[in-house]
C-alpha cells in the first residue's frame, strides 16, 4: 500500500463545477451556445441525463464525438462516485455512500415497498442543526450540496430501479419505478434553500427537462425554520411538508431541536399552517419517541391540543421509534408506552401512526446517517 503525503489527502471542500442539472432549460440552451454549439444540443444532453438517466458520453451517439466530449466536460462534470452500497430487509432497503468531487461523503437510502419506491436524499454534507439524538447532527455541517448533487442522487436511484437492480418486497430483483422522494437524509433542506428548491423543480419537471417525479410525491422535512417554511409556501409547489417537532412544549424542544431557541413551537406551527393553507396539503409532524424524555401521556395530550389549535384537520403525526446512535444514552420508548402515546394523540382528534423504520442494522434509519468512509 502506498501512503500518500498528507497534502494530497487534505480535503478540498467546495461546491462542484457547474452541471447541466444546476440549470433551467433556458440556461442550458444558453450554456450550450456559449460553448459554440447549436442550442438543440442542450435538449439532446438533457434527454440523456433526465430521460435515459445516463452520464456516459459513449452512449450519446446522436452527438458528434468532438462536440460530445466538450459538452460533457463542460456541462456534465462527474459529481458523485459510489463508494459502497449496503442492503438489508431482503434487498429491499439499500444504503449508498457517495463521494463528491472534493472527497465529501454523503448517503442516500432507497426503500422499495409493494406499491412504491422511496429515495431518502441528502441536502447537505453533515448538518448544522445539532439535534442531540441525531448522528448527522453530531458531526456538524461540512457544506451545502449543489442543486446537481441533489438531483444526481435521484437520477442514480431512478436508474437502479429501472434496471431491476433492486429487490421487490418478495426479495426478487425486478424493474420498477422510483416514485417518491423524501428530503430526510443528511442535512437541513431549508438551510440550503435556493439549491433545494431548484433541485425539487428539476426532480419534478417532466422529462426531458427534469426527472418527471410528481411534486405530490416529494416531501421536504425541516427542523422548523419558520421564515423558510413561509417562503417555500409562496413557491406554490405541491410538495409535502414534514416538520420535525418531537415535543409540543418549548422547554424540552429547546434542548431536542436547538433551533427552537430561535423559532418557537408556536412560530413553527403557524408557519406550517400557512403552508397547509397555501398548498392545500396536510402537514406531517415527525415525532421521534424517546424513552422517559418525550413519551409521557400528558405530552401526547398536549401535542394533540397544540396541533388541533394550529392546524385543525390539516395535520398527521408520524411517530418514529428512536433509532440508536453512537454515544447516545437515549433509546426508543417501550412498545406499550408507544401504543398509549399513539392512542392518546388519536383520541385528541389528530391522526397519528407509527412510521415503519427500515435499515436499522445497516445504520440507514432516520437519524443514523453519518457517512463514515
Ligand atoms: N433536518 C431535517 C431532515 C432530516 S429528516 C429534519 O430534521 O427534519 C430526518 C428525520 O429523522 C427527522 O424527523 C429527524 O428528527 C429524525 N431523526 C433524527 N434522529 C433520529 C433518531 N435517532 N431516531 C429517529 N428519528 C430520528
Amino acid at each position: 500500500m502506498t501512503v500518500l503525503p498528507l497534502v494530497f489527502d487534505a480535503p478540498r471542500r467546495g461546491l462542484p463545477p457547474r452541471h447541466l442539472a444546476d440549470l433551467t432549460s433556458a440556461e442550458r440552451a444558453a450554456a450550450v451556445v456559449e460553448l459554440g454549439e447549436k442550442p438543440f444540443r442542450a435538449k439532446q444532453l438533457s434527454n440523456h441525463y433526465f430521460s435515459r438517466l445516463t452520464v456516459d458520453p459513449e452512449a450519446m451517439t446522436d452527438i458528434p464525438a468532438e462536440s460530445r466530449q466538450r459538452l460533457v466536460d463542460e456541462l456534465m462534470p462527474p459529481l458523485l462516485t459510489e463508494v459502497r452500497a449496503m442492503a438489508c430487509d431482503d434487498g429491499s432497503t439499500r444504503k449508498t455512500l457517495w463521494r463528491a468531487h472534493d472527497r465529501t461523503l454523503i448517503e442516500t437510502v432507497l426503500m422499495r415497498y409493494p406499491d412504491r419506491a422511496t429515495l431518502c436524499i441528502s441536502s447537505q454534507a453533515g448538518c448544522g442543526m445539532a439535534c442531540p439524538f441525531c448522528a448527522t447532527g453530531q458531526g456538524g455541517l461540512e457544506r451545502n450540496l449543489s442543486t446537481a448533487e441533489i438531483v444526481d442522487q435521484v437520477r442514480s436511484a431512478a436508474a437502479v430501479m429501472r434496471d431491476g437492480l433492486m429487490a421487490d418486497s418478495t426479495g426478487v430483483p425486478t424493474p420498477g419505478r422510483l416514485s417518491n422522494i423524501v428530503f430526510m437524509g443528511m442535512g437541513e433542506p431549508l438551510a440550503n434553500y435556493k439549491r433545494v428548491v431548484a433541485a425539487v423543480r428539476r426532480i419534478t419537471e417532466p422529462a426531458p427537462d427534469g426527472l418527471g417525479i410528481s411534486q405530490r410525491s416529494v416531501t421536504v422535512s425541516t427542523v422548523g425554520l419558520a421564515p423558510a417554511i413561509r417562503k417555500l409556501a409562496d413557491e406554490k409547489m405541491q410538495v409535502r411538508l414534514a416538520v420535525s417537532l418531537h415535543t409540543p412544549d418549548d422547554e424540552l424542544r429547546d434542548t431536542l431541536v436547538p433551533v427552537n431557541n430561535r423559532w418557537s413551537v408556536d412560530e413553527v406551527l403557524s408557519a406550517a399552517r400557512y403552508y397547509a393553507d397555501t398548498s392545500g396539503r396536510r402537514v406531517s409532524i415527525e415525532y421521534a419517541l424517546i424513552r422517559d424524555i418525550n413519551d409521557q401521556p400528558w405530552r401526547a395530550q398536549l401535542l394533540a391540543k397544540v396541533l388541533k389549535k394550529h392546524l385543525g384537520h390539516l395535520v398527521h403525526v408520524n411517530v418514529i421509534p428512536l433509532n440508536p446512535t453512537p454515544g447516545s444514552k437515549w433509546d426508543a420508548a417501550p412498545k406499550p408506552v408507544e401504543r398509549e402515546f399513539v392512542r392518546l394523540v388519536n383520541a385528541g382528534g389528530v391522526p397519528c401512526t407509527v412510521r415503519d423504520t427500515r435499515g436499522q442494522e445497516i445504520a440507514a434509519a432516520c437519524g443514523q446517517l453519518a457517512a463514515e468512509g
